[in-house]
């Protein structure tokens, strides 16, 4: 078997070991059997660099199992796909262990070494599908979609599709082919789920050891996405994203560690994913923000008016951006603070003076001029603020544009 080949095997393991522990998430009876030696040492390997015991279960793995096997259920069901399609199958079981409706087909895809190790298991075992079970055996960087149509899949229905630990290890323009092919064979109204890594997880400090390990095992990680709405997104799926350890992850105490969250940049993180393709490109691209927005201080979202001033808010890219005009003879703690019952502001600025001056006068006696040009970082000490000369002043505000002149 391949090295890729045999990452489903060390997944295998993964499952064995939640299936034997107690109050398992999920049971998979033939995962011991299909991960074997080898899935079992690729699974102490990955796990040693990581800190966590060799036959501890892996809460990533266990967590991913149980979400996509909702996930898929749920779908199918409300859904009403008759037909569901696992991308690199690997030793998946679903179609034997989990309570499909009548009339299912489901087509694992998968390399024929992959097969070539599963099939005479499942046959020793005995396992009978809850479906009609069809073996798919292709490359997924060639021409699968024809092979899956030979097989019997219907594109001109709409189908339930899983990418579960695939897109790791593919390059990039593999990922790239595959999605499209996917998006040609995915009638309107298809839904799929899986899951991806970010960039991060190929560059960060934190993950150096298990890259290492996948590469010293001939199973590299090639492939992040940043944005896994956007990015596929430009295939036409609508999708969403969950982190283990969301509220909907949380089954029972199994993710112990912090969920960071998603604004907090340079965080290597991996994503569940599911979405639908019942809308156009445009639309999914749209939905999932990837617009461009363009918006001018003549139509500003907010306004807040005052003796001698005006301050204008718009919000744009999760930021409130302000801009303050007065006339001459406008003072802070006059036209601004009065009203407030406040002699200093206390809001720390940055911004950038558009025309006209201004002072910062601080109650040590500093008095900083602000002149058209400069970019400015007022801090959050008391200060007085007054218009210089007959111009008037106008500045844009980068911080502090929602808690100013309230
Ligand atoms: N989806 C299964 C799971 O989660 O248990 C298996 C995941 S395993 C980590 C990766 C799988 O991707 C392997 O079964 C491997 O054969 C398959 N794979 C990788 N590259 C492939 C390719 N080019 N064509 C078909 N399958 C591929």
């Amino acid at each position: 078997m391949t090295p890729i080949g045999a990452t489903s095997r060390w997944i295998a393991a993964a499952r064995a070991l939640e299936t034997e522990s107690d109050e398992p998430l999920f049971v998979d009876p033939f995962a011991r059997d299909l991960a074997g030696d080898v899935g079992f040492s690729m699974f102490a390997s990955t796990q040693s660099v990581s800190g966590a015991v060799g036959n501890a279960r892996n809460p990533y793995l266990s967590i991913r199992t149980k979400f996509l096997d909702d996930a898929i259920l749920q779908a199918v069901r409300s859904g009403g796909y008759t037909q569901v399609v696992i991308l690199a199958a690997g030793m998946d079981t679903r179609a034997f262990r989990l309570q499909w409706p009548a009339g299912l087909t489901l087509f694992e895809v998968d390399r024929d070494d992959v097969f070539s190790w599963k099939e005479p298991i499942l046959e020793r075992l005995k396992a009978s599908p809850t479906c009609d079970r069809r073996v798919v055996r292709a490359d997924l960087t060639g021409d699968w979609t024809a092979a899956l149509t030979s097989a019997g899949f219907d594109p001109s229905r709409p189908a339930a599709f899983l990418l579960e630990g695939l897109l790791m290890y593919l390059r990039e323009q593999d990922v790239e082919r595959l999605l499209e092919q996917l998006s040609a064979v995915a009638a309107r109204g298809s839904w799929f789920a899986g899951d991806v890594i970010n960039d991060q997880v190929l560059t960060s400090a934190f993950t150096t050891g298990m890259l290492k390990t996948l590469e010293a095992l001939g199973c590299p990680w090639r492939f992040g996405m940043a944005h896994p709405e956007s990015y596929v997104a430009r295939f036409g799926w609508n999708a969403t994203v969950t982190m283990p350890g969301d509220p909907v992850t949380q089954y029972g105490p199994r993710w112990a560690f912090p969920v960071v969250p998603r604004a907090v940049p340079n965080m290597p993180r991996m994503f569940f994913v599911t979405g639908s393709n019942d809308t156009d490109v445009a639309t999914a691209m749209s939905a999932a923000g990837v617009e461009v927005i363009l918006k001018r201080f003549e139509e500003p979202d907010e306004v807040r008016v005052m003796v001698k001033g005006t301050f204008e808010i718009v919000r744009l890219g999760g930021m409130a951006i302000g801009r303050a005009t007065y006339e001459p003879g406008w003072k802070w703690s006059e036209h601004v603070g009065a009203a407030l019952g406040q002699s200093r502001c206390t809001v720390e600025h940055v911004g950038m003076v558009v025309s006209g001056s201004a002072t910062a006068a601080f109650d040590d006696g500093r008095v900083i001029e602000l002149r058209a040009g400069e970019l400015f970082h007022v801090p959050a000490a008391p200060h007085d603020s007054w218009v210089i000369g007959n111009e008037p002043y106008v500045s844009i505000h980068f911080l502090g544009a929602d808690r100013y002149a309230k």
